[in-house]
């Protein structure tokens, strides 16, 4: 009997909360200052992600500049120089009312609506030139000595630029689409990863190896064949070599899904676990990258990954093989060897 109160007490509340629907109101301003809130941790998280790729790929670039093991397997991107102080530039012009205001929050400052904020990565000289959000009004790149000005309100920083000989830009977009991609506009070569994926591959040696089968599309020289990626050039008008749009991913990635051949996606794991391992990153848990994504990243959101990099059974075994080739011993350039001795 008590059961069948408590049953339709609740039945009955729940007719009269229907009936009598609570809505609080709210005001136009109260609403985007909510939609500031958001930002503001949309913005610090893609910083934080930025930080977390950012050494990876420069400790990929590094690795690769300084190895002479599979040299001649490497089609360089660019003759040129990759001069990087690891500043990256937020560019106010074309924010808008939410992400503006965000920033300033962030900045600890109003903010005009030009000029630029920095941003300083890890492991590079900015780190210990400049505080992060430094508004500065412009900036200049010495091509004699490789200096970077960046000039505030009253004062001119100066910081020395990094060499890289291999050199691919990188971006890390606010998306947060679980994917990453390899692309090329006039500036050159460069790879986008989204933030989603920074947040489904916890491990760094994983990310490691999502950022190197990226690389290896472009050093392997699988992008050149791709057909329509000049298209880029026009729609992105990316006019400085390493310049940060925060949306950048958005904006490119319907666009230009750059479809490879199975043979490429294999060589592109092989070469990816290659770079990964001269980085010195464990490529044992490297290569169970894709495990991870496919047993933690919701289904959905995980069909246009593996829509782009078709992940199976073979792939895996595949790439367990190498692993045990490089755990028993043998270098890169003997597996290389013995691979195209079989295969001829
Ligand atoms: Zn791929």
């Amino acid at each position: 009997m008590g059961q069948l109160l408590r049953a339709s007490t609740i039945f009955l509340l729940t007719f009269l909360f229907a009936c009598a629907q609570i809505q609080v109101p709210v005001t136009k301003e109260e609403k985007i200052e909510a939609q500031v809130e958001i930002a503001v941790q949309e913005w610090k998280s893609w910083y934080n992600d930025y930080r977390r790729v950012a050494p990876i790929v420069y400790r990929i670039l590094r690795a690769l500049a300084s190895t002479d093991s599979i040299k001649e397997e490497i089609k360089r991107p660019s003759k040129n120089i990759g001069w990087d102080d690891g500043a990256r530039r937020i560019e106010l012009k074309g924010q808008n009312i939410i992400d503006h205001k965000a920033l300033e929050i962030i900045a600890k400052r109003e903010l005009p609506d030009n000029g630029y904020l920095l941003i300083p990565l890890p492991t590079m000289p900015a780190e210990s030139a400049i505080r992060p959000w430094t508004w500065v009004k412009e900036f200049k790149f010495n091509e004699k000595n490789h200096i970077f000005t960046y000039i505030t309100e009253d004062e001119e920083i100066e910081i020395p630029a990094e060499g890289f000989p291999i050199w691919i830009r990188f971006f890390v977009s606010r998306s947060r689409e679980i994917n990453a991609y390899a692309a090329q506009d006039k500036n050159g070569y460069f790879i986008v990863i989204h933030r989603g994926i920074c947040q489904f591959l916890p491990d760094d040696n994983q990310l490691a190896f999502v950022i190197g089968h990226e690389m290896a599309h472009i050093l392997r020289g699988h992008l050149g064949k791709v057909k329509g990626v000049n298209l880029l050039a026009g729609i992105l008008g990316l006019s400085v070599a390493i310049f940060v749009s925060p949306d950048l991913g958005n904006i490119i990635y319907g666009g230009i899904m750059a479809k490879y051949s199975r043979g490429q996606e294999r060589e592109a794991d092989f070469f990816g676990l290659c770079f990964t391992h001269l980085a010195g990153y464990d490529i044992e848990i490297a290569s169970k990258a894709f495990i991870t994504l496919g047993s933690s990243a919701p289904p959905s959101e995980l069909e246009q990954f593996f829509s782009t990099h078709p992940y199976d059974a073979e792939r895996r075994a595949y790439l367990k093989k190498v692993v045990k080739w490089i755990k028993e011993g043998k270098t890169w350039h003997q597996i290389i060897e013995e691979i195209r001795g079989e295969s001829s």
